[in-house]
């Protein structure tokens, strides 16, 4: 069986695993970190082989992440998902889409009526409007659909993490989107990313890589704008090292919930007083920029 994507990872002490279960997109983001060229003999796992996967799957694990490419376009993505369920009944499961294909009514139906039991959608925006999503996923339309399709989950009454990627062509645009996303009702969790530079991002990294130092005044005025909406949204900042924001928006930094492989720190973070609690630099992002941005907090 082919299988090297299962990712076994602990959160809060919890056994989690994310898996991409398919490489097929109905986007073509820039910053995708899908590496295409090396997925090629795992674009087409069976149903068959998808069940092998789960089933090895450590028994007690308590939070499946489904992620691609874009999982909705599998036809048997409900019948993944239910035999998830199946297998494991107690377990939080969470797929990452681009929320399209939810614009369509009857398939927004179909995932309302499987009682797929715990069960968030996390569904990216990359802008406030059209032509800042749309110019990162290379798709026009995106924007409209992925909207239609949140409006349609929550209406039927569907957990939502709204995810915002930071790219270079989006940073500018921080602040509103933050406005944004925080004006949409019915999503209480939203997260700002900064994004991994690998797969298609690092093939697409001089239109993707944006410097800490660079966007550091736009994450501190959208910061302050997600602030705002803490006591009624739960707002996190993914990947964000405290010494790369205003310390007081460093309650909405997560801690490292990627294997740690992916995570490095320079060599002037073993002077830092945040040295044990700071989620850590990207390694891709490392490779690329170097340390010099991350200077030590005393
Ligand atoms: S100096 Fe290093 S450890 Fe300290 S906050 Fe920055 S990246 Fe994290």
């Amino acid at each position: 069986m082919i299988d090297g994507q299962t990712v076994n990872y602990e959160q809060n002490g919890k056994k989690c695993i994310t898996r991409i279960i398919c490489f097929a997109c109905n986007n073509n983001c820039v910053s995708c970190v899908t590496n295409y060229d090396k997925a090629d003999k795992e674009m087409f796992l069976s149903f068959e082989d998808i069940k092998d996967i789960i089933d090895d799957f450590d028994p007690e694990t308590k939070t499946i992440d489904y992620n691609g490419g874009e999982p909705t376009m599998r036809k048997d993505l409900l019948k993944i998902l239910q035999y998830t369920r199946m297998k494991f009944p107690g377990a939080h499961i969470q797929l990452l889409t681009n929320g399209r294909m939810f614009s369509y009514n009857k398939y927004a139906d179909m995932f309302a009526n499987a009682n797929l039991g715990s069960f968030r959608l996390f569904i990216t925006i990359y802008g406030p409007n059209e032509r800042v999503h749309d110019g990162i996923t290379r798709t026009p339309g995106s924007f409209k659909q992925t909207m239609k399709g949140i409006r349609n989950m929550l209406d039927r009454g569907f957990d939502i993490e709204v995810r915002v990627i930071i790219t270079k062509m989006n940073y500018k645009h921080f602040p509103e989107i933050a406005q944004f996303v925080c004006g949409i009702p019915g999503i209480n969790r939203i997260v700002f990313i900064a994004a991994k530079i690998i797969g298609e991002a690092y093939r697409n990294r001089d239109a993707v890589l944006v410097g800490f130092d660079e966007m550091r005044d736009y994450v501190n005025r959208a910061s302050e704008i997600l602030i705002g909406h803490k006591g009624e949204k739960e707002i996190r900042l993914f990947h964000f090292p405290f010494c790369t924001i205003d310390s007081k928006y460093w309650d909405m930094i997560e801690g490292v919930t990627v294997p740690e492989v992916d995570i490095t720190f320079g060599p002037e973070c073993e002077k830092c007083s945040k040295r044990t609690t700071c989620p850590g630099i990207w390694a891709s992002y490392a490779d690329l920029r170097g340390f010099g941005e991350f200077r030590p907090i005393s």
